[in-house]
């Protein structure tokens, strides 16, 4: 069975003070409720600038929470001006990088050889990469937002190795879910997770399609958080707005 997983995206929310004392707090809720880390997996992914403190926090606590970025430089080291290397955010013992999401798709260059070369970058350093795809509400009008997001998937895999493509994580985020409050149905976050995973099953075969978590992001709330893990191929969540509150978080965690 797949560990589920709890990813919250801060986007660009918290400076440094903030996300340590959100860390302090969110650990305490789970503390309290009795959370159990062996059963559902957590990270943080907070602005480059707040990393440093998480780690700190994380590790003079002894936290069993995860943490890492929201994107990363394609190369390693050099005439870059304002990018962040893989190996700088391995160092700061960084577990996953969030790679595709849409809003670096829409604001930033990032197109699929883009996409392609953050993943291999955060593979090469050892981390693992959460690769966000998903459907516009135009691809889900024309009845192809299946298409689209495996796709969207199959373009940035096919040329991994088994290897790394299990450690892959992928989230199926539809961009109209995103930040709207209009959540996918937990029947269509299936069908959609259900899609990808037969992609990986066809490109890397059962191995790698068992042991690949798919999670599903767009307006994930405590309210309808347990209808979607409860789908067989939905492996946890990545949120935006619900991940800004400790006590919604943590409630999140407690459900998942
Ligand atoms: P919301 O949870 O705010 O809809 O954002 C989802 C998201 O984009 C997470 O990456």
């Amino acid at each position: 069975a797949r560990m589920p997983l709890v990813v919250g995206n801060w986007k660009m929310n918290f400076d440094h003070l903030e996300a340590t004392y959100f860390v302090q707090k969110l650990a305490w809720l789970l503390r309290d409720a009795h959370f159990d880390y062996n059963r559902c997996e957590v990270a943080l992914m907070p602005s480059f600038t707040s990393i440093r403190n998480v780690q700190v926090l994380v590790e003079a606590d002894r936290l069993k929470i995860g943490y890492g970025a929201q994107s990363v430089s394609v190369t390693n080291q050099g005439a870059f001006t304002g990018d962040v290397s893989a190996d700088m955010l391995a160092q700061l013992k960084c577990k996953y990088v969030i790679v595709g999401h849409s809003e670096r798709r829409k604001y930033h260059p990032e197109d699929d050889a883009n996409i392609v070369d953050q993943v291999r970058a955060v593979l090469t350093a050892g981390m693992q990469p959460i690769l966000c795809v998903g459907e516009s509400m135009e691809e889900r009008r024309q009845g192809i937002e299946l298409d689209f997001a495996v796709g969207q998937v199959h373009d940035v895999t096919r040329d991994l190795s088994d290897e790394e493509a299990s450690k892959l994580i992928i989230a199926y985020e539809p961009v109209w879910a995103i930040g709207t409050g209009l959540v996918a149905t937990p029947e269509s976050a299936q069908d959609a997770a259900k899609a990808i995973r037969t992609d990986l099953y066809e490109t890397f075969g059962a191995k790698v399609a068992d042991v690949s978590r798919i999670l599903y992001g767009g307006s994930v709330t405590s309210k309808n958080a347990v209808e979607l893990i409860s789908q067989p191929d939905v492996d946890g969540f990545l949120i935006g707005g619900a991940s800004l509150d400790p006590e919604e978080l943590s409630n999140i965690c407690r459900l998942t």
